[in-house]
């Protein structure tokens, strides 16, 4: 089988136009073409003919087949693509004033068994290729094109679909260098988010080799108890081993860490939790997001009464922690988050 062109990045693609003795300048009209301006096609514009052959000849350009689509009443669009070995994976693009952002998956399952998500009970089938995520973004695209012509403005880019991106480092850092990349997407780098249940080794990378790009941490609980049943890799990676690597990191103006509490009712919704939480992020570059606990077929959980989650934040506010309590966008066809679920 051929390598895919959507697993180069921009210096990839620059060194393998030199090795092939072809005209460098090729690389930022690809990028230009199939990045910026989305063709479906090849290239014939701007383009020498070598360069075109060799292309046509050696790589695939086809992408993850959209399988089925499902459009909730909040205009969430929720997308199952299937791959090429037959696995299915879930994208979804959230709306906000006209403008979407995309929440992409980065394995097919996920290794981590976090007791709340739906994901986890597929358990790990593989990790994706980064052709593969960049596939999921411009396919959503198109079809946000074609369906809703006029609105193809994805401009926020979310690792939280499923799997545990930091966990599949080489091929997410891949993808978001093509998705940086000036003669592609050009993505601004804040508008990055990849978000991870605490998975150190990845952690160290991140900070290292995608600087800028912003992190949000499922946090979940600040008991080592609690967060253990949540999310067993707590139990190798503790939570104040986790934290205390995140405040070395140096951030810039602009960066903040994202941390993201579910709210589950008569687990981790009291006052107490709350108070405990925010003594531990007081004084960080934080956000909280609190996000009640969305179900889904066979969970075990339930999700907090509205008076409850605000009573919940009304605390955190007493930390003068910026906190937002997120709305289940796209429940309705179960593309809110934790209900992806490609097993069938
Ligand atoms: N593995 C990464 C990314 C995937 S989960 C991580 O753990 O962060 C993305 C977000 O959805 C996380 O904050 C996760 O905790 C949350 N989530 C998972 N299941 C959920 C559920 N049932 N209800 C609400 N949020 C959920």
């Amino acid at each position: 089988m051929k390598p895919s062109f959507y697993d180069l990045n921009y210096s990839d693609l620059e060194m393998l136009l030199k090795q092939n003795n072809l005209n460098s300048s090729a690389a930022a009209v690809l990028f230009n073409w199939h990045y910026k301006k989305k063709q479906s096609t090849q290239c014939y514009e701007n383009i020498a003919k070598d360069s075109l052959i060799f292309f046509q000849d050696n790589f695939d350009f086809s992408l993850p087949e959209v399988d089925t689509v499902h459009e909730s009443k909040d205009r969430t669009v929720k997308f199952l693509f299937k791959l090429k070995d037959g696995h299915k994976i879930e994208t979804v693009l959230i709306p906000f004033h006209n403008k979407y952002s995309i929440c992409l998956s980065s394995q097919v399952g996920c290794a981590m068994n976090c007791s709340f998500c739906f994901t986890g009970t597929q358990g790990l089938k593989r990790n994706l290729t980064a052709s593969e995520m960049v596939g999921q973004f411009l396919q959503a695209w198109r079809w946000l094109a074609k369906n809703r012509s006029g609105e193809e403005r994805v401009l926020n880019i979310v690792f939280m679909g499923q799997g545990e991106p930091l966990h599949n480092f080489d091929a997410v850092k891949k993808a978001c260098e093509i998705f940086l990349a000036q003669h592609g997407t050009s993505i601004g780098v804040q508008k990055i988010t990849i978000s991870t249940a605490g998975y150190i080794p990845g952690l160290k990378r991140w900070s290292l080799e995608i600087p800028g790009v912003n992190l949000a941490l499922s946090l979940h609980s600040p008991f080592t108890e609690k967060r253990n049943e949540l999310i067993p890799i707590n139990k190798k990676y503790p939570l104040d081993k986790v934290l205390s690597y995140i405040d070395k990191i140096p951030l810039n103006k602009k960066q903040f860490i994202t941390y993201e509490y579910i709210l589950i009712k008569d687990f981790n919704d009291s006052p107490e939790d709350a108070r405990e939480l925010g003594a531990i992020l007081v004084g960080k570059s934080a956000y909280i997001n609190l996000i009640p606990f969305n179900s889904f077929p066979g969970s075990y959980y339930k999700r907090p009464d509205l008076d409850k989650v605000e009573k919940f934040k009304e605390v955190l506010d007493t930390f003068k922690i910026p906190t937002l309590i997120r709305s289940a966008k796209g429940d309705d066809v179960l593309a809110a988050c934790g209900q992806l679920n490609s097993k069938n």
